[in-house]
């Protein structure tokens, strides 16, 4: 392990930003030593990834952790499914392309998604029509408030759209391993019309698909190393059906889609594009160009000019479409709830 007192954090939105203590831990046998010792501190342990999904308003007055384990281990293997345990700290894009190379499938969708294998099951990230917890047989955790390691099965998980229960109980669960069944065969996904046009065939292989979905990804979005940003700053808004046959009628073109549940999920982007945003910016941060979802950072600016930004953008698309965005990333610093 490796520890440091009032140490920088890395993110993608460049925001200067630094921890009491940041832990870089290589073993997740260190941890209830390490939470024991620092449990006075004023806030919670925070696990960061590569910080592409965090906004830091103010120095982390914490200790910071940042697990490196990049492993992969074969668990059990049939002639249908394999599956894998990987580290928190291996890179989401490296274990896509691993499973790949292995002939493993599943998670082409997913290619190019920033962040680490452990950030994964929080938001259960999602792409092009998969997500990540139609794969996860369990998530290995430390409980904080049990101070014990477990393997949460993906059942208690309570995985959602873009949601599960790290997101709810936000400090308790510390996630050291992730547990994924792939399959042998595979089963494309391309039901995406963006996806379905990029591709010269309607029976694409795995490496097809993969390429086609890195090709998009790099033509709509910014390059975080190059312009820093966090991704997709809004989730689409759930609302019931009735409410989506009431803003169709504002707005014709509306991108609606049914969900599981009855409910229906609309385009964060298009209501944000709706509002004529698209490129706005306020001192040094900007709705991005090439894509309305994302905000993105110039050199200097900090956090909370990230956030008011946010706030803008929120209560426009409510004043114009009654409708509630709810952001992405986690906001260190800023109270969403209370900015309603
Ligand atoms: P798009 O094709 O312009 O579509 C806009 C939205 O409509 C997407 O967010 C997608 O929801 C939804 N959608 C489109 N076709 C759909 C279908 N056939 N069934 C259900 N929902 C559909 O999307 P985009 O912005 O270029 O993004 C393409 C994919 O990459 C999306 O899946 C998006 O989530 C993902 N993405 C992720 C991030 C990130 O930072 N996490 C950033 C950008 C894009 P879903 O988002 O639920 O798929």
């Amino acid at each position: 392990m490796r520890l440091q007192a009032n140490a920088l954090i890395d993110n993608t939105l460049q925001l200067t930003a630094r921890a009491a203590y940041l832990a870089k831990i290589t073993h997740a046998s260190e941890l209830p030593r390490l939470c024991r010792h620092y449990a006075s501190l004023p806030a919670p342990p925070l696990v960061l990834g590569s910080g592409s999904n965090v906004v830091f308003c103010h120095d982390y007055p914490g200790l910071v952790l940042q697990f490196t384990s990049q492993k992969i281990r074969l668990l059990c293997s049939d002639t249908e499914y394999v599956t894998v345990r990987v580290g928190a700290g291996l890179n989401w894009h490296a274990l896509v392309r691993w499973c790949l190379s292995m002939g493993y499938h599943g998670l082409e969708n997913l290619a190019l998604i920033p962040g680490k294998v452990g950030a994964a099951p929080i938001q259960n990230i999602g792409a092009y029509g998969v997500e990540l917890a139609t794969f996860v047989v369990a998530v290995g955790v430390f409980d904080t408030q049990q101070q014990s390691y477990t393997a949460l099965p993906a059942k208690a998980c309570n995985f959602g759209y873009r949601d599960s229960r790290f997101k709810a109980e936000p400090g308790r669960w510390l996630i050291t391993h992730v547990d994924l069944q792939l399959r042998r065969h595979a089963q494309p996904e391309i039901s995406y019309p963006a996806l379905r046009n990029c591709l010269a065939t309607d029976h694409p292989q795995p490496k097809q698909i993969f390429d086609s979905v890195v090709k998009l990804r790099r033509r709509r979005l910014p390059d975080p190393r190059l312009i820093p940003n966090v991704g997709s700053f809004f989730k689409n808004p759930v609302t019931s059906q009735e409410f989506a046959e009431d803003l169709r009628r504002e707005l014709p073109d509306l991108s609606s889609f049914p969900m599981a549940n009855g409910q229906c999920k609309l385009a964060a982007a298009q209501l944000i594009e709706e509002c004529g945003l698209r490129g706005y910016s306020e001192g040094r941060v900007m709705v991005s160009n090439q894509h309305a979802l994302v905000i993105t950072a110039t050199n200097g600016a900090n956090g909370s000019e990230v956030v008011a930004l946010a706030r803008t953008i929120r209560e426009r698309v409510f004043r114009r479409w009654r409708v509630r965005l709810d952001p992405e990333p986690r906001l260190i610093g800023a109270d969403w709830s209370e900015i309603w």
